[in-house]
């Protein structure tokens, strides 16, 4: 049994108790968290419920264009007021460059790519948080009235800790 179905086999029986009228498509709480997809990142470790908030998830935690189309979305169309960008210590791009990167996948798969892939490997995780915002503010769709803030968060201790970043929008 593949893990997929493992899945499909629970979503059977989690549908039987299934209720849509609990859930909303806006974030209850107003918020959008643009983190790491690294698996010891966890709502739970935030005291987020389920339905409280968009969460926009890449390798890294990256304001790419891609991540701020759903954060545009997630302001405009859905309501949210607050966006909390996290990284986290220990993060794999910060264990390869994106050259680096590159010469693995190419040669584990036996070809180059054919579509271009920035992986936005870093080094300094508070200095990658905070060139996500600037990223972000510099959108001039994302207005000031969006509250952005940015955190490490350390996975050995749980703790999460802000950077310290003063917005220059107008
Ligand atoms: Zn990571």
């Amino acid at each position: 049994m593949s893990v997929i179905d493992e899945v499909l086999a629970a979503n059977a029986q989690y549908k039987e108790t299934h209720d849509a009228s609990l859930y909303s498509p806006q974030p209850r709480r107003k918020l959008a968290v643009l983190m790491c997809m690294d698996t010891r990142l966890d709502r739970h470790a935030l005291g987020i419920d389920f339905g409280d908030a968009h969460f926009i998830r890449n390798a890294g935690g990256i304001a790419t264009d891609d991540a701020i189309r759903s954060l545009l979305i997630s302001h405009y169309m859905l309501g949210t007021e607050e966006v909390m960008v996290i990284n986290h210590t220990d993060c794999g791009l910060q264990k390869a460059s994106d050259e680096e990167m590159h010469a693995l996948m190419e040669e584990k798969a036996g070809k180059p790519a054919n579509l271009p892939v920035r992986f936005y490997a870093f080094k300094d995780v508070a200095k990658n948080v905070e060139e996500q915002l600037e990223r972000l503010a510099s959108h001039s769709w994302v207005r000031k009235e969006l509250i952005l803030r940015g955190f490490v968060y350390d996975v050995k201790t749980g703790r999460l800790t802000e950077v310290p970043w003063k917005c220059r929008r107008t």
